[in-house]
């Protein structure tokens, strides 16, 4: 194993640190999320549920609820674009090509994310966000 990745280990759950390495010394040799449950999420509370929200605004667990709600939303912003019609800007015109699209670019989905230099997002409901919207272009 080379040396980088023997120095990246996280030291709560000693798997190794790829996203935030550059970060690796400010979460004080962590993970960013193991950081947070270690030392942020509802620490005054012994019965803190790590799978709640705790209400930091960088909680890993926050947007599991509340994602769900702002994907709904984006749902509901593609219909409201159908109001008058097949939306112009849209190439997928009928159900079956949007759902080919949509099929076809969470296939591709990693190509996508890796032009943006990005890592694919941990939390699924970001990906399916990004997924429904492009759909209405993807070919
Ligand atoms: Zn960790
Ligand atoms: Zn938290």
């Amino acid at each position: 194993m080379p040396d980088a990745d023997r120095e990246s280990r996280c030291r709560r759950c000693g798997q190794p640190v790829r996203i935030y390495r550059d970060s690796y010394e400010v979460f004080e040799r962590m993970h960013y999320v193991c950081f947070h449950y270690e030392f942020e999420h509802d620490v005054s509370n012994p019965d803190a549920d790590p799978d709640e929200d705790c209400g930091d605004p960088g909680c890993p667990s926050a947007p599991a609820a509340r994602q769900k709600d702002r994907m709904a939303a984006a749902v509901r912003q593609l219909i409201e674009e159908w109001a008058d019609g097949p939306p112009a800007n849209w190439d997928n015109h009928s159900l079956p090509d949007y759902l080919g699209a949509l099929a076809g670019w969470l296939d591709d989905c990693e190509g996508y994310y890796a032009g943006r230099g990005v890592p694919i997002p941990w939390n699924g409901w970001e990906v399916m966000r990004a997924a429904f919207r492009a759909a209405t272009v993807y070919e």
